[in-house]
Protein backbone atom coordinates (compact mmCIF):
# COMPACT_ATOMS: atom_id res chain seq x y z
CA UNK A 1 0.00 0.00 0.00
CA UNK A 2 1.81 3.22 -1.02
CA UNK A 3 -0.38 6.48 0.19
CA UNK A 4 -0.24 10.11 0.48
CA UNK A 5 -1.88 12.08 2.58
CA UNK A 6 -2.79 15.48 2.06
CA UNK A 7 -4.23 18.44 3.93
CA UNK A 8 -3.40 21.84 5.39
CA UNK A 9 -1.51 21.68 9.14
CA UNK A 10 -3.76 20.53 11.44
CA UNK A 11 -5.93 18.36 9.03
CA UNK A 12 -5.15 15.09 10.68
CA UNK A 13 -2.75 13.63 8.92
CA UNK A 14 -0.03 12.49 11.57
CA UNK A 15 -2.73 10.80 13.33
CA UNK A 16 -4.78 9.10 10.53
CA UNK A 17 -1.11 8.13 9.47
CA UNK A 18 -0.60 6.09 12.73
CA UNK A 19 -3.34 4.37 12.56
CA UNK A 20 -2.87 3.58 8.96
CA UNK A 21 0.61 2.22 10.12
CA UNK A 22 -0.79 0.15 12.45
CA UNK A 23 -2.96 -1.05 10.00
CA UNK A 24 -1.30 -1.85 7.14
CA UNK A 25 1.87 -1.98 8.40
CA UNK A 26 3.79 0.34 6.11
CA UNK A 27 5.88 3.06 7.13
CA UNK A 28 4.79 6.76 7.67
CA UNK A 29 7.39 8.90 5.79
CA UNK A 30 6.92 12.51 7.33
CA UNK A 31 8.99 15.15 5.85
CA UNK A 32 8.56 17.97 8.51
CA UNK A 33 9.70 14.92 10.83
CA UNK A 34 12.49 14.04 9.00
CA UNK A 35 13.69 17.66 8.67
CA UNK A 36 13.36 18.47 12.39
CA UNK A 37 15.56 15.22 12.85
CA UNK A 38 17.84 16.50 10.76
CA UNK A 39 18.11 20.33 12.31
CA UNK A 40 18.53 18.27 15.69
CA UNK A 41 21.45 16.26 14.27
CA UNK A 42 22.79 19.35 13.18
CA UNK A 43 22.88 17.85 9.61
CA UNK A 44 24.21 20.59 6.65
CA UNK A 45 20.20 20.06 5.59
CA UNK A 46 19.19 21.20 9.06
CA UNK A 47 21.21 23.96 9.23
CA UNK A 48 19.67 24.79 5.85
CA UNK A 49 16.42 23.95 6.63
CA UNK A 50 16.58 25.45 10.30
CA UNK A 51 15.45 28.78 9.61
CA UNK A 52 13.10 28.68 6.30
CA UNK A 53 10.94 25.96 9.43
CA UNK A 54 10.77 28.17 11.96
CA UNK A 55 9.27 31.37 9.68
CA UNK A 56 6.23 29.13 8.10
CA UNK A 57 7.90 28.19 4.40
CA UNK A 58 8.95 25.67 2.47
CA UNK A 59 12.61 23.88 2.35
CA UNK A 60 13.77 24.42 -1.44
CA UNK A 61 11.98 21.23 -3.60
CA UNK A 62 15.28 19.39 -3.86
CA UNK A 63 16.46 19.40 -0.62
CA UNK A 64 12.87 17.29 0.56
CA UNK A 65 13.03 15.31 -2.58
CA UNK A 66 16.21 13.80 -2.24
CA UNK A 67 15.48 12.90 1.65
CA UNK A 68 12.32 11.51 0.39
CA UNK A 69 14.44 9.62 -2.45
CA UNK A 70 16.69 7.71 -0.26
CA UNK A 71 13.89 7.33 2.34
CA UNK A 72 11.90 5.13 0.14
CA UNK A 73 14.20 3.33 -1.12
CA UNK A 74 15.54 1.58 2.64
CA UNK A 75 14.20 -1.85 3.36
CA UNK A 76 11.07 -1.22 5.81
CA UNK A 77 9.69 1.02 2.87
CA UNK A 78 9.61 -1.76 0.70
CA UNK A 79 6.17 -3.01 1.53
CA UNK A 80 4.72 -0.01 1.14
CA UNK A 81 4.86 3.66 2.94
CA UNK A 82 1.90 6.75 3.47
CA UNK A 83 3.58 9.78 2.63
CA UNK A 84 2.62 12.53 5.29
CA UNK A 85 3.82 16.16 4.17
CA UNK A 86 5.46 14.99 0.83
CA UNK A 87 4.70 16.26 -2.07
CA UNK A 88 3.77 19.65 -0.85
CA UNK A 89 4.75 21.44 -4.47
CA UNK A 90 4.01 20.58 -8.06
CA UNK A 91 7.60 20.26 -8.57
CA UNK A 92 7.60 17.56 -5.69
CA UNK A 93 4.64 15.93 -6.95
CA UNK A 94 6.47 15.68 -10.04
CA UNK A 95 9.53 14.33 -8.82
CA UNK A 96 7.55 11.60 -6.66
CA UNK A 97 6.31 10.38 -9.93
CA UNK A 98 9.49 9.77 -11.35
CA UNK A 99 10.98 8.01 -8.70
CA UNK A 100 8.27 5.95 -8.42
CA UNK A 101 8.72 5.44 -11.82
CA UNK A 102 12.33 4.78 -11.51
CA UNK A 103 11.46 2.28 -8.59
CA UNK A 104 9.03 0.53 -10.90
CA UNK A 105 6.40 1.20 -7.97
CA UNK A 106 2.69 3.12 -7.98
CA UNK A 107 0.78 5.06 -5.74
CA UNK A 108 -2.23 3.18 -4.50
CA UNK A 109 -4.59 6.33 -3.41
CA UNK A 110 -3.93 10.04 -2.44
CA UNK A 111 -6.08 10.67 0.32
CA UNK A 112 -6.88 14.51 1.25
CA UNK A 113 -8.31 15.49 4.27
CA UNK A 114 -10.25 18.29 3.44
CA UNK A 115 -11.26 20.32 6.36
CA UNK A 116 -12.30 24.03 7.10
CA UNK A 117 -10.07 26.08 7.82
CA UNK A 118 -11.56 28.19 10.12
CA UNK A 119 -12.30 25.45 12.60
CA UNK A 120 -8.78 23.83 11.73
CA UNK A 121 -7.66 27.43 13.67
CA UNK A 122 -9.47 26.89 16.77
CA UNK A 123 -8.68 23.24 16.45
CA UNK A 124 -4.53 23.82 16.29
CA UNK A 125 -5.40 26.85 18.94
CA UNK A 126 -6.94 23.98 21.82
CA UNK A 127 -3.95 21.41 21.03
CA UNK A 128 -1.86 24.08 22.01
CA UNK A 129 -3.36 24.92 25.23
CA UNK A 130 -3.81 21.39 25.92
CA UNK A 131 0.21 20.66 25.42
CA UNK A 132 0.79 23.59 27.52
CA UNK A 133 -1.24 22.57 30.19
CA UNK A 134 0.71 19.03 30.25
CA UNK A 135 4.21 20.95 29.57
CA UNK A 136 4.88 19.71 26.43
CA UNK A 137 7.58 21.43 24.18
CA UNK A 138 6.61 23.69 21.37
CA UNK A 139 8.08 23.26 17.79
CA UNK A 140 9.70 26.13 16.97
CA UNK A 141 7.15 27.14 14.12
CA UNK A 142 4.13 27.48 16.67
CA UNK A 143 3.29 29.91 17.16
CA UNK A 144 0.17 32.53 15.19
CA UNK A 145 1.55 34.34 12.67
CA UNK A 146 4.20 31.18 11.92
CA UNK A 147 0.59 28.87 11.56
CA UNK A 148 -0.78 31.53 9.02
CA UNK A 149 1.84 31.51 6.70
CA UNK A 150 2.55 27.69 7.06
CA UNK A 151 -1.62 27.87 6.13
CA UNK A 152 -0.64 30.53 3.42
CA UNK A 153 2.02 27.86 2.23
CA UNK A 154 -0.59 25.14 2.05
CA UNK A 155 -3.33 27.29 -0.22
CA UNK A 156 -0.37 28.66 -2.59
CA UNK A 157 1.52 25.94 -3.31
CA UNK A 158 0.05 22.78 -1.76
CA UNK A 159 -3.40 22.84 -2.98
CA UNK A 160 -2.97 22.88 -6.30
CA UNK A 161 -2.11 19.09 -6.03
CA UNK A 162 -5.57 18.35 -5.21
CA UNK A 163 -6.57 18.92 -9.04
CA UNK A 164 -3.22 17.63 -9.89
CA UNK A 165 -4.31 14.40 -8.49
CA UNK A 166 -8.04 14.87 -9.28
CA UNK A 167 -6.59 14.61 -13.07
CA UNK A 168 -4.67 11.14 -12.57
CA UNK A 169 -7.80 10.29 -11.35
CA UNK A 170 -5.72 9.23 -7.98
CA UNK A 171 -7.65 11.33 -5.40
CA UNK A 172 -9.68 10.39 -2.85
CA UNK A 173 -11.60 13.25 -0.37
CA UNK A 174 -12.30 12.68 2.99
CA UNK A 175 -14.05 14.38 5.68
CA UNK A 176 -11.48 15.58 7.71
CA UNK A 177 -13.81 17.94 9.83
CA UNK A 178 -15.49 14.51 11.28
CA UNK A 179 -14.40 13.32 14.86
CA UNK A 180 -10.73 11.07 14.54
CA UNK A 181 -12.66 7.42 14.34
CA UNK A 182 -15.51 9.08 11.67
CA UNK A 183 -12.06 10.01 9.30
CA UNK A 184 -10.63 6.61 10.07
CA UNK A 185 -13.61 4.60 8.64
CA UNK A 186 -13.85 7.16 5.62
CA UNK A 187 -10.40 6.77 4.79
CA UNK A 188 -10.74 2.67 4.68
CA UNK A 189 -14.28 2.77 2.86
CA UNK A 190 -12.19 5.22 0.23
CA UNK A 191 -9.33 2.65 -0.04
CA UNK A 192 -11.59 -0.57 -0.02
CA UNK A 193 -13.91 1.37 -2.91
CA UNK A 194 -13.36 -1.30 -6.04
CA UNK A 195 -11.57 0.67 -8.79
CA UNK A 196 -13.49 1.47 -11.18
CA UNK A 197 -11.96 0.63 -14.75
CA UNK A 198 -10.62 3.69 -16.24
CA UNK A 199 -12.66 5.74 -18.47
CA UNK A 200 -11.71 5.95 -21.97
CA UNK A 201 -11.13 9.94 -23.00
CA UNK A 202 -10.56 10.25 -19.16
CA UNK A 203 -7.72 12.64 -17.87
CA UNK A 204 -5.66 9.61 -16.68
CA UNK A 205 -6.25 7.87 -19.83
CA UNK A 206 -5.75 10.49 -22.11
CA UNK A 207 -2.54 11.54 -20.56
CA UNK A 208 0.20 10.66 -22.64
CA UNK A 209 3.14 10.85 -20.53
CA UNK A 210 1.89 8.63 -17.30
CA UNK A 211 3.85 10.14 -14.47
CA UNK A 212 3.73 6.77 -12.74
CA UNK A 213 4.91 3.57 -13.68
CA UNK A 214 1.64 1.42 -13.33
CA UNK A 215 -0.68 4.05 -14.34
CA UNK A 216 -3.29 2.27 -15.16
CA UNK A 217 -3.60 1.23 -11.49
CA UNK A 218 -4.16 5.00 -10.58
CA UNK A 219 -5.84 5.79 -13.48
CA UNK A 220 -8.19 2.68 -12.03
CA UNK A 221 -8.71 4.08 -8.98
CA UNK A 222 -11.57 6.11 -9.86
CA UNK A 223 -12.03 9.94 -9.66
CA UNK A 224 -15.05 9.80 -6.76
CA UNK A 225 -14.64 11.12 -3.04
CA UNK A 226 -15.88 8.95 -0.79
CA UNK A 227 -17.35 12.02 1.00
CA UNK A 228 -18.29 15.30 0.83
CA UNK A 229 -19.41 14.74 -2.74
CA UNK A 230 -21.52 17.80 -3.89
CA UNK A 231 -20.89 19.49 -1.10
CA UNK A 232 -19.99 22.99 -1.25
CA UNK A 233 -15.95 23.79 -1.22
CA UNK A 234 -15.90 25.31 1.89
CA UNK A 235 -11.99 26.42 1.14
CA UNK A 236 -12.20 29.87 -0.37
CA UNK A 237 -14.90 31.27 2.31
CA UNK A 238 -12.80 29.58 5.32
CA UNK A 239 -9.81 31.20 3.67
CA UNK A 240 -11.13 34.59 3.22
CA UNK A 241 -11.88 34.27 7.58
CA UNK A 242 -8.96 32.85 8.33
CA UNK A 243 -6.80 35.68 6.66
CA UNK A 244 -9.08 38.63 7.69
CA UNK A 245 -9.11 37.19 11.38
CA UNK A 246 -5.66 36.62 12.98
CA UNK A 247 -5.92 34.85 16.24
CA UNK A 248 -4.12 35.26 19.47
CA UNK A 249 -2.55 33.24 21.55
CA UNK A 250 0.26 30.56 21.32
CA UNK A 251 -0.14 27.93 18.33
CA UNK A 252 1.43 24.44 18.02
CA UNK A 253 2.08 20.94 15.92
CA UNK A 254 -1.05 20.38 14.51
P1 LIG B 1 2.71 20.80 9.35
O1 LIG B 1 2.51 20.56 10.79
O2 LIG B 1 2.59 22.24 8.97
O3 LIG B 1 1.94 19.89 8.47
P2 LIG B 1 5.26 19.45 8.88
O4 LIG B 1 5.68 18.82 10.14
O5 LIG B 1 4.79 18.54 7.78
O6 LIG B 1 4.22 20.58 9.15
O7 LIG B 1 6.44 20.37 8.30
C1 LIG B 1 7.00 21.42 9.06
C2 LIG B 1 7.85 22.30 8.17
O8 LIG B 1 8.84 21.48 7.51
C3 LIG B 1 7.10 22.99 7.03
O9 LIG B 1 6.49 24.18 7.44
C4 LIG B 1 8.24 23.21 6.04
O10 LIG B 1 9.06 24.29 6.40
C5 LIG B 1 9.07 21.93 6.18
N1 LIG B 1 8.63 20.88 5.24
C6 LIG B 1 8.10 19.67 5.56
N2 LIG B 1 7.82 18.97 4.45
C7 LIG B 1 8.19 19.74 3.40
C8 LIG B 1 8.14 19.58 2.00
N3 LIG B 1 7.65 18.47 1.43
N4 LIG B 1 8.62 20.60 1.23
C9 LIG B 1 9.12 21.70 1.77
N5 LIG B 1 9.18 21.94 3.08
C10 LIG B 1 8.73 20.97 3.90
Amino acid sequence: MRLILLGPPGAGKGTQAQRLVAKYGIVQLSTGDMLRAAVKAGTDIGRQAQEIMARGALVPDDVVVSIVEQRIEQPDARKGFILDGFPRTVPQAAALDRMLAKHGIALDAVIELRVDEDALIKRIESRIAEMKERGEQLRADDSPEVLHRRLAAYREQTAPLVAYYREKGALRTVDGMAPISAVEAAIEKALAAKPASAKAGSAAARSPKPAVAKPARVAALGKKSSTGRGKPHPRDAAHKAAASKPKGGTTTRP
